[in-house]
């Protein structure tokens, strides 16, 4: 079968397998309609094919005399739906039984059990959205926080797709213009045309170097940042660890470390998800397996974007301090004296000497938590929290054919500053055009629409 072969009917359970109030089949189609005349039954006896576009309606769905659920019915006429195609969307009661039955009845009237992700790409191939923007359907399923979502919906409803369209209009003006001197090289092009072409360009560069810089924010609330907790045996790692996921009740995952070594969990801090490892802090190791615990943690820390390091502020600064001190050289880290709680013994100014930041805090009894976590939030904001900056592009994908479509420009602004023939800048500006296109999903492979699309779940 032709994966673009969008002539048939289609349909899934496009809601969580599981128990549940409701759950929904939906069907998307030319004979969406016609298939549900045939299961659903209503008091009045009318069908879903006279139901009006954007009505719902009460009903019992039936498969020959046998009542199956009792259901809500609610007809999308094309082209005003999600696919484009006319949608039937039948809420069942939740149970899997009642949905796989209704799903099971459905398809055996004609229709094919959906791929994953395809009323999506329907939704794209049928041109509702673009490539872009059915991407941001997976990143809004995905989220797990609150601005990765927000990114997500924003991307959804184009902030992105727009300003790559802007940039795409005025590359292809340029491009009109050398064109139009390529193929009449003995007219000049005017310097007036000269100035307009690099002030345009000029333009397009700017737009896609805000994208990126956006995109670094917008990484960090999709992905997260990754924060490395160490300290030597005892200071209160593991306390921390548990006193940040007592404090902040919305944790997101959890990844079963190996107990020996690392415990690794994703916290959600004021919307950033950040990605807090408790490295196992020994130093001498005494086997194998610690040898490898600490080999890995060095490499936690390499990885890191910021280090927690943690001392006993009971204690005097010791051998081992300074050698994990030594480890962190270069990385931005937030230092924490532990156990405030107790008569501190600590030499507190050589630790406020290496760390700008500074904070005393008890893990077990819960003092200054938030202090740390207003001190995580600033520093990945440096400082100020930018919520009104739409944070556009979080997507791989999408950074990588932002950045050569800008490299690509920029090479264009100096071969046009170097004067060199109008066809090296006209090749670049098509190049970068190419790139966007990709971006957008104007040009794309099969192969890379089925890669997009099987990330997707079935009904989405
Ligand atoms: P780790 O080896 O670094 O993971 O340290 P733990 O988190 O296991 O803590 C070591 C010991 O210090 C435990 O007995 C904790 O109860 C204790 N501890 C941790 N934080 C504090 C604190 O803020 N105040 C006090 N008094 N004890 C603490």
């Amino acid at each position: 079968m032709n994966k673009h072969d969008i002539g048939d009917t289609i349909a899934a359970i496009s809601t969580p397998v599981g128990e549940g109030g409701i759950g929904i089949v939906r069907i998307s189609g030319k004979d969406a309609l016609e298939i549900a005349d045939k299961i659903f039954f209503a008091r009045d006896s009318l069908k879903p094919s006279s139901f009006r576009t954007y009505t719902t309606h009460y009903g019992l769905i039936k498969d020959k005399d046998e009542i199956i659920d009792e259901v809500i019915l609610t007809v999308m006429r094309a082209p005003g739906s999600y696919t484009r195609e006319d949608i039937v969307e039948i809420n069942c009661h939740g149970g899997i039984v009642a949905l796989r039955d209704v799903l099971d009845l459905v398809l055996e009237k004609g229709c094919r059990l959906a791929d994953p992700g395809e009323f999506t790409k329907r939704a794209f191939l049928n041109g509702r959205i673009d490539l872009a923007q059915a991407e941001a359907v997976l990143d809004i399923i995905r989220a797990k926080t609150d601005s990765a979502l927000k990114i997500g919906v924003e991307q959804l409803r184009g902030a992105l797709s727009n300003s790559i369209n802007k940039t795409r209009e005025s590359l292809l003006d340029i491009l009109t213009v050398l064109e139009a001197n390529i193929d009449f090289p003995e007219e000049e092009i005017g310097r007036a045309d000269l100035e307009n072409i690099s002030k345009k360009l000029r333009e397009a560069d700017g737009r896609l170097k805000c994208i990126l810089e956006n995109s670094k924010r917008a990484r960090i609330f999709r992905e997260g940042i990754h924060a490395v907790i160490c300290g030597k045996p005892n200071v209160g790692k593991s306390s921390l660890l548990n006193a940040l996921l007592k404090y902040e009740r919305s944790i997101v995952t959890a990844i079963p470390g190996t107990t020996r070594d690392t415990i690794e969990e994703i916290i959600d801090i004021k919307g950033i998800p950040v990605r807090i490892v408790d490295t196992a802090g020994i130093l001498e190791p005494r086997d194998l397996i610690e040898k490898k615990a600490i080999e890995r943690s060095k490499r936690h820390i390499a990885q890191a974007d910021i280090a927690i390091i943690l001392f006993d502020g009971s204690r005097k600064l010791s051998r081992e301090d300074e050698i994990i001190i030594k480890k962190l050289k270069g990385k931005p880290a937030i230092a924490l004296i532990n156990k405030m709680d107790l008569k501190q013994k600590i030499e507190r100014e050589k630790i406020s000497r290496r760390f700008v930041h500074t904070i005393d805090i008890s893990a077990k009894k819960l003092r200054n938590i938030a202090l740390l976590e207003d001190k995580i939030t600033e520093l990945v904001y440096k400082g100020k929290v930018a919520a009104s900056e739409p944070a556009m592009v979080g997507n791989l994908r999408h950074i990588a054919a932002v950045r050569d479509a800008e490299k690509l420009i920029a090479q264009a602004l100096s071969s046009l500053d170097n004067r060199l023939s109008p066809e090296f800048v006209a090749q670049d500006i098509k190049d970068a055009l190419a790139r966007l296109d990709e971006l957008l999903g104007k040009r794309s492979s099969e192969d890379l629409l089925d890669k997009i699309f099987s990330e997707f779940c079935i009904g989405k």
